[in-house]
């Protein structure tokens, strides 16, 4: 039996964890796994000028905003970052991932590569960033067609997007590849938990490892 009495819990710093992909590489469904029995990370619902797809709630999937609204909110440095991806804009909310991870909790960001450029320039030290690969073109073109929520011409445009999303891979710290969705899964957990005990976030260590020297 496991005598939780003798657990040691260090504080650390929160950690931004980044997922980019092209579309249709499976990050919706690896993100919303991640999220489901780690109480310790929380995924940013980001802004958007475009419309629902069917099934999408304001403010779960993302808030959906007018291009006045966004462009306000750019104004006013209320995103932490944002970009167009095709042809739509989209934001992180600046507030809700600073109050995370002040409180040492992690925030789960689904952004593109633009958006990571920007968040690795203001955040640094506290990103892990992890691009996930389709396991072949051919998979991933079927993928988008059978998620059928979009429209042909829109499948068409996100295959061609497809590989600049791609082309950006050597800027991330971790690549995995999805042919397997539960391996995915572990493997990108593995990440999380090997990223949450490097050294320099566990702000508690040095307090920790003084009191147990002097008690030597
Ligand atoms: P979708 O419209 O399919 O939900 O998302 C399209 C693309 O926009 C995805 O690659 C997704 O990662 C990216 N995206 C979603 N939210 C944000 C955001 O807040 N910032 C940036 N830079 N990209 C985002």
């Amino acid at each position: 039996m496991n005598d939780n009495s003798k657990m040691v819990r260090l504080a650390r710093r929160g950690l931004v964890l980044v997922l980019s992909s092209p579309s249709g590489a499976g990050k919706s469904t690896l993100a919303g796994r991640l999220l489901q029995d780690d109480k310790d990370i929380s995924m940013s619902v980001s802004a958007t000028t475009r419309p629902p797809r069917p099934g999408e709630v304001d403010g779960r999937e993302y808030f959906f905003i007018d291009q006045k609204r966004f462009d306000q909110m750019v104004k006013a440095n209320e995103f932490i970052e944002w970009a167009t991806v095709f042809g739509n804009g989209y934001g992180t909310p600046r507030k809700a991932v600073e109050d995370w991870l002040s409180a040492g909790k992690d925030v789960l960001l689904d952004i593109d590569w633009q958006g990571t450029q920007q968040v690795m320039s203001q955040i640094g030290d506290d990103l892990v960033r992890v691009f996930i690969l389709p396991p072949s073109a051919e998979e991933l073109h079927e993928r988008l067609i059978k998620r059928a929520q979009d429209p042909a011409s829109v499948v068409a445009k996100r295959m061609a997007e497809a590989s600049n999303e791609i082309s950006h891979w050597p800027e991330y710290d971790y690549i995995v590849i999805n042919d397997d969705v539960d391996r995915c899964e572990t493997e990108i957990r593995a990440i999380l938990q090997a990223e949450r005990l490097r050294r320099n976030r566990r702000v508690g260590l040095p307090e920790f490892v003084k009191n147990m020297l002097e008690g030597l």
